[in-house]
């Protein structure tokens, strides 16, 4: 075990993240597509008419949501030299994750033999996702590639701008996954953490980080509660 480059956590031999960091990178790709629909509804700020109205002004009104706008925009997936500090706004979604995208292929060892039989090793070429290069694709590309990605020691960069990115989004569209307690203490270390988040497969103990697939909590659960059904009442003395 080793430490986790993000978290105080240890992540497993090889790994520079943990599992709790791992599972918030997979549950953020899978969220990422959701919000697309919502941030382009986030485009038309609230209470602004679409249009018509009344009263003069002599300058016409921004229609949208700069904010929103930047990020649906096109963009360079990496922050060009910046050595006045006179650039802004954060990178759009989908240069963020193809150019995410691109990086890890361009890393990741790609075996192969050539016409004498000798294996070379090289960089891949780019990446390709299957399907397409919509958000979703990426996201789709970038979770298959986690278990190469969380052995790399820029995974904490990876995380921290992912990270950043879901901040700015659940900012604008106001949609933050629906988080649950569970009713029953967590089975490793006794607390009251075990945690349900909407997007998420399974249970979490958001104190020791002991996850349940949700089977497993089903099992638990109903173990906890055959034992405790079972228990004669104390009686007082
Ligand atoms: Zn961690
Ligand atoms: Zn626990």
């Amino acid at each position: 075990m080793t430490d986790c480059t993000i978290c105080p956590r240890t992540a497993p031999d090889g790994a520079h993240a943990c599992h709790a960091c791992t599972r918030d990178l997979r549950a953020w790709y899978a969220e990422l597509p959701h919000q697309l629909p919502l941030l382009r509804l986030a485009l038309i700020p609230e209470g602004r008419p679409v249009q018509g109205g009344v009263g003069g002004r002599s300058t016409a009104p921004i229609p949208l949501n700069l904010s929103a706008l930047n990020l649906l925009g096109p963009g360079q997936p990496v922050p060009p030299a910046d050595p006045y500090r006179d650039t802004t706004g954060p990178i759009p979604i989908r240069a963020l994750v193809s150019g995410w995208a691109h990086y890890i292929a361009y890393e990741h060892p790609a075996v192969s033999r050539d016409r004498h039989g000798t294996v070379q090793v090289r960089p891949c070429n780019g990446a390709r996702a299957t399907h397409g290069t919509t958000v979703a694709d990426w996201c789709r590309w970038l979770t298959a590639y986690l278990p190469y990605s969380v052995t790399r020691p820029w995974i904490r960069d990876h995380h921290t701008q992912i990270a950043d990115l879901m901040r700015r989004i659940r900012d604008l569209t106001h949609a933050t996954p629906y988080r649950r307690r569970m009713a029953m203490p967590c089975p490793e270390c006794g607390a009251f953490g075990l945690t349900s988040i909407g997007g998420q497969w399974g249970v979490t103990c958001e104190v020791c980080d002991t996850h349940l697939e949700p089977e497993q909590y089903t099992a638990y659960a109903q173990t906890i509660l055959a034992a405790h059904t079972a228990a004669p009442q104390e009686q007082p003395t």
